[in-house]
């Protein structure tokens, strides 16, 4: 890896926030010997989340699909200088952020404050719990490598509980119970996991209760997947079906609590449904930090939902700052695909911008700050540095029993498939997507691993 200098004070300081798809993408595509570039985020990591679901019952390894940030940064021409911080205030007016360690391990000094003359904001969104009482207590939530790992382990303890000698029917019922809340991708990808892991491997090791364990899914809406077509929302619905997953739809969690969670129905009964785990599966809702920066900017800063940002994706209101990725709220779904691409973009962007402020040195040309005009009529931005344009790759979900689900965009055109082909398309594509030859290889020997030897049943 190239060596840490000091910072050379004759290139601007760019800041990265994060190391998720939004940083990443955008880290691997810039030309560091442009600018001093920091990264701050308290994962050394990258987390290909797409797999996330198939670290819960063991079809993948967690390690597999984790990228550490030292990997990515080693190949880069000039040091990157990472720091493990959450960033916790973004000062605008004096171009500063206060960088905390909140690891367990801490120095003397655990809190810092960096200059930056830009800052990129890439720190994605955390689980939303909508404010229902007892979520945060008792339920898993499905974003992290550590949620991931935490549900493996308490799927595994439940199993063993509901064996310990003596146990009622009744509490044999509510421990093998799983109930995941909320039908968009995650929540569905997550009961098709645990449908495999069941079918699979549950039967074989434990054959006394497998046929005991039930697996619900509660979703608000009249259907699961509503961002999907209809054609392969009945799919998955009929797939779920055959699968033995009982889907309960509109159906809305009121209440969560250590053994049971309260639902109203869509004719407004409240029911009580006692279960062994919990995965909560709602989506998403802004970080602190992005709230607290929202606050600031508060003239420009109109919705709740996001960080709003202009066509350069430049935060509105604000000098020198951007944002990408789930911390936004733009036209787009919140995304890898979107985060992805916008860091790819602003990695051009960067590299763009740093050659014409050399060139207008050069010229001795007034150096008009074309990065943080904010002024989205600036004509000279506009000719040199093309806005942001996604181009949507399509969506596709793994439902279980080897059968997944895909809307593609080809020729203009949405194309809708399922079933055992799309699968197979869905495992080539995530393979390929993968950043590296070592993940790569890892997942696929995972893959191997699972159709030889069944999953890993040992509770961590
Ligand atoms: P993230 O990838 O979440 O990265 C945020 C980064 O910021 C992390 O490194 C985090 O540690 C860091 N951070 C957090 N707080 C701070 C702070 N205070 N200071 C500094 N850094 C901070 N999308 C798809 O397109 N296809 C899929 O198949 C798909 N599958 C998914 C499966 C699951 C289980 C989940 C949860 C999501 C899935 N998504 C998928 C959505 C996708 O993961 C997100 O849209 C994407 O991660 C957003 O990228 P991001 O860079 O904005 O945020
Ligand atoms: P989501 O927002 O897509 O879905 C959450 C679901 O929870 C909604 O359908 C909502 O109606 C339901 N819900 C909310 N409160 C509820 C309550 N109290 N009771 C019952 N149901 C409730 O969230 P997600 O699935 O975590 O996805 C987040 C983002 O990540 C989305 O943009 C999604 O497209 C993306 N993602 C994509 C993939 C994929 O492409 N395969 C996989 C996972 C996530």
């Amino acid at each position: 890896p190239p060596v840490q200098a000091p910072p050379d004070t004759t290139k601007k300081t760019l800041v990265i926030l994060g190391t998720g798809w939004g940083a990443i993408s955008m880290l691997k595509g810039i030309d560091s010997s442009l600018y001093n570039i920091v990264v701050v985020s308290p994962r050394n990591y990258f987390l290909f989340t797409p797999l996330l679901p198939s670290c819960t019952v063991g079809t993948i390894e967690h390690r597999s699909i984790m990228e550490p940030i030292h990997y990515i940064t080693r190949h880069k021409q000039r040091a990157i200088h990472f720091y493990e911080a959450h960033c916790t205030d973004i000062d605008p007016a004096t171009k500063t952020i206060t960088v905390e360690d909140q690891s367990d391990i801490k120095g003397d000094v655990s809190k810092a404050t960096l200059k930056y003359d830009y800052l990129v904001v890439a720190v994605g969104t955390e689980n939303n719990t909508f404010g229902i009482p007892g979520v945060t207590e008792h339920a898993c939530f499905l974003k992290e490598i550590w949620d991931a790992r935490k549900i493996r382990t308490k799927l595994m303890d439940c199993i063993e509980t509901a064996t310990f000698p003596g146990q009622t029917p009744e509490e044999v019922e509510r421990l093998l119970h799983m109930v995941v809340v909320g039908g968009g991708p995650t929540g569905v990808e997550y009961a098709g996991e645990l449908h495999d892991f069941l079918v699979e491997d549950l039967v074989d090791w434990y054959p006394d209760i497998a046929d005991k364990v039930r697996l619900t899914l509660v979703e608000a809406h009249p259907t699961v997947l509503p961002m999907f077509s209809r054609q392969l929302i009945d799919y998955t619905e009929s797939t779920f079906k055959s699968n033995k997953i009982n889907v309960q739809t509109g159906s809305v969690v009121k209440e969560v609590h250590d053994k049971h969670l309260v639902v109203e129905t869509h004719d407004k009964q409240r029911i009580q449904i006692p279960y062994g785990l919990l995965v909560w599966a709602t989506g998403n809702t802004q970080r602190p930090l992005v709230r607290d920066l929202m606050a600031k900017l508060s003239v420009a800063q109109t919705s709740k939902r996001g960080l709003l940002v202009d066509d350069y994706l430049r935060v509105k209101g604000a000098e020198g700052i951007w944002a990408i990725g789930d911390a936004t709220f733009t036209k787009y779904a919140p995304l890898a695909q979107v985060a992805s691409q916008q860091g790819i973009y602003l990695a051009k962007a960067f590299n763009r911008l740093a050659k014409l402020e050399e060139e207008n040195a050069a010229a001795g040309r007034s150096t008009v700050d074309i990065a943080t005009s904010t002024d989205p009529t600036d004509e000279d931005t506009r000719a040199k540095i093309r806005p942001f344009n996604y181009t949507s790759q399509g969506s596709l979900a793994y439902i279980g029993a080897d059968r997944a689900i895909a809307d593609m965009p080809i020729f203009g055109k949405n194309v809708s498939s399922s079933g055992f082909a799309t699968y197979l398309f869905w495992k080539s594509a995530y393979i390929n997507l993968l950043f590296n030859t070592r993940n790569q290889s890892m997942v696929a020997a995972d893959w191997v691993k699972k159709t030889l030897f069944g999953r890993d049943i040992s509770r961590e």
